[in-house]
C-alpha cells in the first residue's frame, strides 16, 4: 500500500493506473471503525485499483465544534487499511490541500438548508469542497459513501450530477453495533454512561418503524412525538422526516403516506458528543 501526501504525486501515480484500470475510492477522516472497512469491501468489485482517504477536513467544521478534539488513530488506521487491500491512501496536511490562498467554495444549495446545514452553518460547503477536491486527485472512476452520512451522501450525489463529474458515488448502508447504534468515530468520545445512552438511538428508529408500519395513516407529528420521548435522555438537536428526494421535513400535519420515499432524521448530543442517525420509513 502506497501511503502519500501530495496531490501531485496521488495524480500522476493514478494516472498511470488509470490506462487500465478503473479507481475506487474511499474518502473518510480516519479513527476507523467497520462501517469504513465496509465501505473499502464494496468498493473493491468496482475498481481494479482502490485508493482510501483520510483527511480531518477543517473546512466542514464549525468554529465551535470539535475539529481539535475529532479523534485521530493514524498510526492504527494504517494497518487496517492494508489489511483491507487498499492500494494507494492518501492522507495530506491542511496546507497540502488549502495553501494559505485557498479561495474557492462548493456550494450545493436546497439539499444543504435543512437538517445538518442548518445546524452546522457552512459544514456541507466544506464537505463538497473537499470532495470536488479529492475526487480531482484520485481521479476516481467510483467513490463509496455510507448513508449513516445520508443528506452528505445526497448532496455528493446532487455534486456530481449538477457539475457532470465521471465519477459514479455508489452508496453503502450504515453498519451498526450489536445493539443497533450506528458506528461512527465520535462513537469514541463517548463515557459508559453516555455510551449506554446512546443506544436509545436506534430503539427510537425501531420504534417510529414499527409504529409507521403498522400505522400507515400516521400522521408525522404521532412519529416525531415517538421519537421525542424516546431520546428524553439526550439533548435533541432535531428529530424530522424528510422525502429522500429534497430533504425538506415535511410539517407535522402531514401524513406519512403523503410523503414520497419518507425517511426519518435524528441529530443529539449526548454529553458533548453530537451523533446523528437515520433510517428509511418506506420498504425499498
Ligand atoms: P467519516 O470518516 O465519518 O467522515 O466517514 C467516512 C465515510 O464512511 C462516509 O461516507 C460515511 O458516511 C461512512 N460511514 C461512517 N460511519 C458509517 C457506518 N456506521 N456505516 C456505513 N458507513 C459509514
Amino acid at each position: 500500500m502506497l501511503v502519500l501526501k501530495s496531490p501531485q504525486v496521488v495524480q500522476q501515480t493514478v494516472s498511470r493506473w488509470k490506462k487500465d484500470h478503473k479507481i475506487a475510492f474511499v474518502p473518510t477522516m480516519g479513527a476507523l471503525h467497520e462501517g469504513h472497512l465496509a465501505l473499502v469491501r464494496r468498493a473493491h468489485p468496482l475498481g481494479r485499483k482502490v485508493i482510501a482517504s483520510i483527511f480531518v477536513n477543517p473546512l466542514q467544521f464549525g468554529p465551535h465544534e470539535d475539529f481539535d478534539h475529532y479523534p485521530r488513530s493514524f498510526e492504527e488506521d494504517v494497518p487496517k487499511f492494508k489489511e483491507a487491500g487498499i492500494d494507494l491512501l492518501f492522507h495530506p496536511d491542511i496546507h497540502d490541500l488549502y495553501p494559505d490562498d485557498f479561495s474557492t467554495r462548493v456550494q450545493v444549495s436546497k439539499l444543504s438548508e435543512f437538517m445538518e446545514g442548518k445546524s452546522r452553518p457552512g459544514h456541507f460547503e466544506g464537505v463538497a469542497t473537499v470532495c470536488l477536491k479529492l475526487f480531482q486527485i484520485t481521479l476516481a472512476d467510483f467513490a463509496v459513501f455510507g448513508e449513516k452520512d445520508y443528506q452528505q451522501l445526497r448532496i455528493i450525489q446532487k455534486m456530481t450530477e449538477d457539475l457532470n463529474l465521471p465519477v459514479g458515488i455508489v452508496p453503502h448502508p450504515t453498519v451498526r453495533e450489536s445493539d443497533g447504534l450506528a458506528m461512527s468515530s465520535r462513537n469514541r468520545c463517548l463515557s459508559p454512561e453516555a455510551r449506554q445512552i446512546a443506544g436509545c438511538i436506534p430503539q427510537t428508529l425501531f420504534a417510529i418503524k414499527n409504529f409507521a408500519d403498522r400505522n400507515p395513516d400516521s400522521n408525522v407529528s404521532d412519529l416525531l412525538e415517538i421519537g421525542r420521548s424516546h431520546l428524553g435522555a439526550t439533548q435533541i438537536d432535531y428529530v424530522e422526516i424528510a422525502s429522500e428526494k429534497n430533504l425538506a421535513p415535511v410539517s407535522p400535519e402531514t401524513h406519512l403516506h403523503e410523503v414520497f420515499l419518507p425517511r426519518l432524521f435524528i441529530a443529539v448530543r449526548i454529553e458533548k458528543t453530537r451523533l446523528i442517525d437515520n433510517a428509511a420509513l418506506h420498504g425499498e
